[in-house]
């Protein structure tokens, strides 16, 4: 048998993630196609010795136990590489209150459901006391697992899927190379449900462009309201400007959506949901209206009035909530309220000579830059 590699963690976790424990099923993106994802490119996908993942578990068990036994800032013995890292896991987790898990890297779901039950069963034998065990799936991995497979998944203990849904028009999912079709999310996202598991779809808002803006979000809509996912959130896209979004496709580039095209097509979005009663959140820093929180049917208009008011506001002021959102001084529309940071805001307009007729090719170029410098934009 190969010997144990070491404990081992992956790049990436929902924020709604930020205090699980990460556990490495396996590394990297099977598919690794989408043309707007840099997250696995060039990193080989590989599946992960389910022993070395069980031992990871065990290392953790060893950690929180010396944790809680031992005298604060003392350190147990390293006895395989990567203890220091689970060490630090363990102590973040401890602190947390160790009451959720979330299974590395892309695709939980793609490894052999007996694994996947083996390291499910292993984590609540070790850890009983954990709440929530989530992972990130594809819906083409979802929808290959028969019904009575993922109830027992659900049973053993994985009670949160998170779906990169992207789009569920069928025209940009081909563009983007997504390697799904709207009728796949909608499979997928069914089989979650009705495997009694929560259900968190991720909608990836200027994936279409200007071009295909509200044909992404009457699509996405309908495909939402025929799954009733648990959570709606909203990612704003942001891409370096090296990447070609619709490889192949000549008649059709793409063309990036500013601000004022994705919230009028969140907007969209948010109007055509019917009849379900999902929770909608912008719950990323990088998203212009974080404010866009609430539950359906009942918050519908709530959800909207940001949208509405960002829509129709004067140019100038507009203006002044992307600069100010952007450099940090805003994070609601309510911030504007705020007379000293808006002044601040106005000085940076004046200086840099941001002005409704640039502000969406600076603002850009500003968000390039940071990009480049691997600075938060
Ligand atoms: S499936 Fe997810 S992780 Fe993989 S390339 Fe696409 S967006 Fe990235």
């Amino acid at each position: 048998m190969k010997e144990y590699g070491g404990f081992e963690q992956g790049p990436i976790r929902p924020p709604s993630e930020a205090s699980s424990l990460l556990i490495r099923v396996n590394r990297n993106c099977p598919w690794n196609r989408c043309t707007f994802c840099s997250i696995y490119k060039k990193k080989k996908f590989s599946l992960r010795p389910v022993d070395d993942v069980l031992q990871d578990i065990d290392t953790i068990r060893r950690f929180v136990d010396a944790i809680h036994e031992g005298r604060p800032g003392s350190r147990p013995e390293m006895l395989s590489p990567g203890d220091g890292q689970a060490f630090n896991a363990a102590r973040n987790w401890v602190a947390d209150g160790m009451e959720s898990i979330f299974l590395q890297d892309a695709d939980g779901l793609v490894i052999r459901p007996e694994n996947l039950l083996k390291i499910l069963r292993h984590l609540k034998e070790l850890f009983p006391q954990v709440k929530r065990i989530t992972s990130y799936a594809r819906s083409e991995s979802v929808a290959r697992i028969d019904d009575g497979m993922l109830a027992e998944i659900a049973a053993a203990g994985l009670n949160r899927i998170h779906i990169g849904m992207e789009t569920a028009s069928d025209r940009i999912l081909e563009m983007v190379r997504k390697g799904v079709t709207k009728e796949i999310h909608i499979t997928a996202g069914l089989k979650v449900k009705r495997a009694g598991m929560e259900l968190s779809e991720y909608v990836l808002t200027g994936l279409g462009g200007q071009e295909f803006s509200q044909l992404h979000a009457v699509e996405t809509a309908d495909a939402l309201n025929r799954i009733n996912p648990d959570f709606i959130r909203f990612r704003n896209l942001h891409l370096p400007e090296r990447v070609t979004l619709f490889p192949g496709n000549e008649d059709h580039r793409y063309q990036w959506a500013p601000d004022l095209v994705q919230a009028r097509e969140i907007l969209t979005l948010i109007e055509h949901l019917d009849g379900i009663t999902s929770r909608i959140k912008s719950d990323h820093n990088y998203n212009l209206l974080q404010e866009i929180d609430g539950i359906l049917p009942d918050d519908k208009e709530r959800l909207m009035q940001p949208l509405r008011t960002f829509i129709g506001m004067a140019p100038e002021q507009r203006v002044l909530f992307q600069v100010g959102k952007r450099s940090g001084h805003f994070v609601h529309l309510s911030d504007m309220g705020i007379s000293g940071r808006t002044k601040q805001v106005k000085d940076i307009c004046q200086q840099s000579g941001i002005t409704p007729d640039n502000v969406d090719r600076r603002l850009y170029e500003i968000i390039q830059e940071r990009m480049r410098s691997g600075m938060p934009y």
